[in-house]
């Protein structure tokens, strides 16, 4: 599974969710950035497996190593795509944490940015 995005904003900031399905699908914290989807090239996408997560969206994951790598609202733009699988990270930073109100209780509210009740 391999991709490049052919343009990021250059105001991409990083977004954690701290939103139960988000944990259960990182392990902890999804951290993505977002792009637009026709901005994304996959160069080899033979592993790319889409899984339905609810009604209103779907994950990508990489059938052959495990990796979490997209997350898409139906219907929209854009697409979030894992920061900890980009090649290239430099500059990135953490924006904001959403849905802080059912972050799991095993760490503390996060302070490094503005952190929202909800997404
Ligand atoms: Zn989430």
């Amino acid at each position: 599974m391999a991709f490049e995005v052919k343009h990021v904003r250059e105001t991409v900031t990083v977004t954690v969710c701290h939103c139960s399905q988000c944990r259960r699908t990182s392990g902890h914290l999804w951290a993505s950035i977002h792009a637009a989807f026709d901005d994304l090239t996959f160069t080899q996408d033979s592993g790319l497996r889409w899984y339905v997560s609810s009604e209103t969206a779907k994950r990508g994951f990489c059938a052959k190593c495990g990796s979490s790598l997209f997350y898409r609202m139906n219907g929209e733009r854009g697409i979030g795509i894992a920061a900890g699988c980009l090649d290239v990270t430099t500059g990135l930073r953490i924006g904001k944490h959403i849905f802080v109100a059912i972050k799991a209780d095993y760490y503390p509210t996060p302070s490094d940015a503005e952190a929202f009740e909800e997404g």
